[in-house]
């Protein structure tokens, strides 16, 4: 038997399929590729209300007894959509089988379980999980940024973290505009941003603004950030040097300031 149950939940949602059971489409029928990494989120990054998943565990741990006991499930070729916040569950048609998919059609071509890492280009540890999405020369350490603090070099340092998290705590210093502005391209603060960066040139003998770095709480979305900030600068700001800190505050917390919160 092959199929496979499936529950996941993030945030306030939850979703429960069986796959590749009794004629329905399996995982990768639906799914033939996965989406960039950078796109994705997860429960580290993005949350999720614990009482979400124990709902969806015990839906999961249900169909498995009904398939055990030959009554059958109710969740094939059929999605189980749980809002917690509108306390609504939904049913889904899915699509049917793929009569080519790789891995159940009628040629598959995929008979072994593959390198899931190296194809989603992405860690399968939910907790920890760590993008590389900049080259090395647009990232420093918390150690070099705080070498950089020491000396009093000049620089703006944007925190790109949700403003729930920024109340829990953040670097005094820091200017806050949330990584979700930066893809809007909100105008207002696109204004603000260019404002503080470019107080540089005049400081500077007009040569160069400031350099920006960018934090974030793992490192992550900070990167997301310094690639927007990036292919804004030569338009928005003029040339700009942005870089990313490499682990974000939770590095911060770890290797320079312990009494820094980690949550
Ligand atoms: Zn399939």
């Amino acid at each position: 038997m092959h199929h496979f149950k499936s529950a996941t939940a993030l945030r306030l949602e939850g979703q429960l399929v069986v796959y590749n059971h009794e004629g329905g489409p399996c995982y990768r029928c639906l799914f033939p590729t996965p989406p960039p990494p950078e796109t994705v989120t997860n429960c580290a990054d993005g949350g999720v209300l614990g009482v979400v998943p124990g709902i969806l565990g015990c839906l999961q741990a249900l169909e498995v007894l009904k398939i055990a006991a030959g009554i059958g499930s109710s969740f094939s070729q059929c999605m189980l959509v749980f809002d917690a916040l509108e306390g609504r569950f939904r049913n889904i048609k899915l699509r049917p089988k793929k009569r080519d998919c790789a891995v159940c059609g009628d040629h598959p071509t995929i008979t072994a379980l593959q390198d899931y890492e190296a194809f989603c280009g992405s860690s399968a540890t939910d907790n920890c999980r760590t993008l590389s999405l900049l080259p090395s020369d647009d990232r420093i350490s918390v150690e070099e940024y705080k070498k950089l603090l020491k000396e009093q070099a000049p620089h703006v340092l944007i925190d790109v973290r949700p403003q729930v998290e920024v109340e829990i705590c953040s670097l005094a210093h820091a200017l806050h505009v949330p990584l979700s502005k930066l893809e809007e391209k909100n105008e207002e603060c696109l204004e603000t941003l260019g404002k503080i960066i470019c107080e540089g040139k005049q400081r500077a003998n007009g040569t160069a603004a400031f350099p920006v770095y960018v934090i974030c709480k793992l490192g992550n979305d900070s990167q997301k950030a310094v690639q927007i900030l990036q292919a804004l600068s030569v338009k928005e700001f003029g040339s700009l040097v942005v870089k990313d800190i490499r682990g974000g505050l939770m590095a911060w917390a770890t290797k320079i300031d312990p009494t820094f919160p980690q949550y």
